[in-house]
């Protein structure tokens, strides 16, 4: 079915896209998976072509586009490519509507102009050793002290925590100084602040993943986003895209899946006959096909409700949890189409089998997101 969401400036950007990583990321697959990092020289010529944070003011060295479809071209063409790392959807999707929604202006003119020009390297801990989905237990808190705050607890399965420059930190606040939850950013090389492993994963592993320790460190005011004691709400108004990047992401993975196992199921031979005509693959392959053009228009017009300010939590979350299972359910079903071949490494499918694993369970697992949907119906 035609895709009817994007205008021209779109589809161009995606050709710029495309191109760039074709050229500056694919090659280095290898290197930056080995390396358990993507190299930070790749980031700082992916901002000068326009590809990071490009929602944020022009005066801070952003384009101004406050349109999410930019950021779908973005995913779908890291998935098209097979280029690894999650900074773009990390940066673009994730971190930086904090740094665009809450922080002042004397906070954006600070941090903006480095995290565009690709120089300063975001990252936000909420989750922590003791908790993940209960965002309400978490024990990193944060009590007042002269001109601001002291920072203690811990955090994990921190995304780029290795290479952050500025990390945005949920911390709980003693009843005693005002309660809830606050968002503190916290920068690298600040006296207390030590980033501990980066985490070894099944997948992902051009991504580094980090534990983060705080010790008694100093947060000034100024560096304190929004109210304290509103972190949680500003959590839950920002988790909407975030859940949407990951939809987007899931929904182009599930369509490379879908295409090349079409494509290998017609190459390879069986009993004669390629394999995809045994009508078991088939009926598999037209089913496949059938919900990957279905989960296509529903996540096109999630990204036009959340450009229009309409995407509900429940929608963003039932997007969620859909497609990353479709998502696996395809890549799973491509692996199998492959036979051995599919359990090698130098076939493709392989690592983005493997890479495809966590979708159902960051950003919120997939029961969490059922519980949201859940929760919507009245339940
Ligand atoms: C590669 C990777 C990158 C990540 N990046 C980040 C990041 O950048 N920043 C960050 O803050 N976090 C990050 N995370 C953490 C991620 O968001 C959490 O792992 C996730 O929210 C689950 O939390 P948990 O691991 O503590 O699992 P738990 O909360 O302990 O859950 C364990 C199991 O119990 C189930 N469960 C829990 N509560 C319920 C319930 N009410 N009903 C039914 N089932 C339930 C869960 O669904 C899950 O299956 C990342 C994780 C990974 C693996």
């Amino acid at each position: 079915m035609k895709r009817t969401i994007f205008e021209t400036e779109h589809e161009q950007f995606r050709e710029t896209v495309r191109a760039f990583l074709i050229k500056e990321a694919v090659p280095h697959t290898a290197d930056w998976e080995s390396a358990g990092l993507v190299d930070r020289k790749f980031w700082s010529a992916a901002a000068a072509h326009g590809m990071v944070a490009f929602s944020a003011p022009e005066e801070y060295g952003g384009a101004g586009l406050r349109d999410f479809r930019f950021n779908a071209v973005i995913d779908e063409e890291i998935v098209r490519t097979g280029a690894v790392g999650d900074g773009f959807s990390l940066t673009n999707d994730i971190v930086l509507p904090y740094y665009l929604d809450i922080a002042t202006p004397q906070q954006q003119e600070r941090w903006l102009p480095g995290i565009t020009a690709g120089d300063t390297v975001i990252a936000i801990a909420m989750s922590e050793p003791g908790t993940g989905s209960d965002l309400r237990a978490i024990k990193t808190t944060a009590v007042r002290d002269d001109g601001g705050w002291r920072l203690t607890g811990s955090k994990t399965f921190i995304t780029s925590g290795i290479q952050a420059d500025l990390v945005i930190v949920a911390a709980r606040i003693p009843e005693d100084d005002g309660g809830g939850f606050g968002l503190f950013v916290v920068a690298a090389g600040a006296d207390g602040f030590e980033k501990g492993r980066k985490l070894d994963k099944i997948g992902r592993r051009a991504q580094d993943t980090a534990e983060l320790f705080f010790a008694d460190v100093f947060v000034p005011d100024a560096d304190v986003l929004g109210e304290p004691g509103s972190g949680l709400h500003y959590m839950m108004g920002n988790l909407a895209q975030e859940r949407l990047s990951m939809a987007v992401v899931a929904t182009a993975s599930a369509e490379y899946a879908l295409e090349t196992a079409v494509a290998y199921a017609s190459e390879r031979t069986a009993f004669g006959k390629p394999i995809g005509s045994f009508q078991a693959n088939r009926f598999t392959l037209a089913e496949l096909s059938t919900k990957v053009s279905i989960a296509r228009v529903y996540i096109d017009r999630c990204i036009a409700a959340a450009n229009a300010g309409e995407l509900t939590a429940a929608e963003a979350a039932g997007a969620k949890f859909w497609t990353t299972e479709l998502e696996f359910e395809a890549l799973d079903t491509c692996l199998q189409i492959h036979g051995g071949y599919g359990y090698m490494e130098e076939f493709e499918v392989a690592r983005r089998w493997r890479d495809a694993r966590v979708q159902r369970i960051y950003g919120g697992t997939n029961e969490i997101m059922r519980e949201i949907v859940g929760r919507s119906l009245g339940l």
